[in-house]
């Protein structure tokens, strides 16, 4: 993969695609412009895309202000640091204390879920956890690690869920107060 330094548009990705048949424009989740051309285009050339497409990306595509993705980037590479050092610990941590078995903890940083469980016992926990007051990422991690035990939001997933945090309903709902993405 390219990576185009430009001065206007910050970092562009550029992907090289034996399915693209033509150039493409879009934007990734962090506001960066991104660039799919067809297979044996050369460096030279996707430069000379983005240099004569630059009116029509300026008026399409909400790009994010160069500054501002190296503020987001370091702002991630912060939480995942801070999430490395807490999240598979804190998780570790309820699982021994309430008997639950589970294979590996992942951390994703996804914008729309603040974990998950798998049917093979993997939990995701998002990073953007820790930005959340501690009550908060506890009931999350207490939420993925009922589902090894139900894998549906049944009433007995929610019983178990409250045998555990009795304060599930309202951190479920402050929860809805922040995003998960970063
Ligand atoms: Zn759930």
């Amino acid at each position: 993969m390219l990576i185009i330094n430009d001065p206007e548009f910050g970092e562009v990705k550029v992907r090289k695609s034996p399915l693209s048949k033509s150039v493409r424009f879009s934007i990734s989740t962090s506001g960066r412009l991104q660039m799919s051309v067809p297979k044996y285009t050369s460096d030279f050339l996707a430069k000379r895309f983005l240099n004569t497409n630059r009116d029509l990306i300026r008026e399409k595509l909400p790009v994010k202000d160069p500054k501002e993705q190296r503020a987001r980037d370091y702002q991630k590479k912060v939480l995942m640091k801070k999430a490395k050092e807490y999240l598979p610990y804190r998780l570790e941590y309820h699982a021994k204390l309430y008997g639950y078995e589970y294979d590996k903890c992942r951390l994703t940083h996804a914008n729309t879920r603040w974990g998950s469980c798998s049917s093979n016992r993997v939990i995701s926990l998002n990073i953007g956890l820790m930005k959340v007051p501690e009550p908060l990422r506890d009931y999350v991690i207490l939420h993925e690690l009922a589902h090894l035990n139900h894998m549906d939001h049944s009433k007995a997933f929610w019983a178990e869920v409250g045998s555990h945090d009795k304060n599930y309903k309202a951190h479920e709902k402050k929860l809805k107060l922040f995003s998960p993405g970063v």
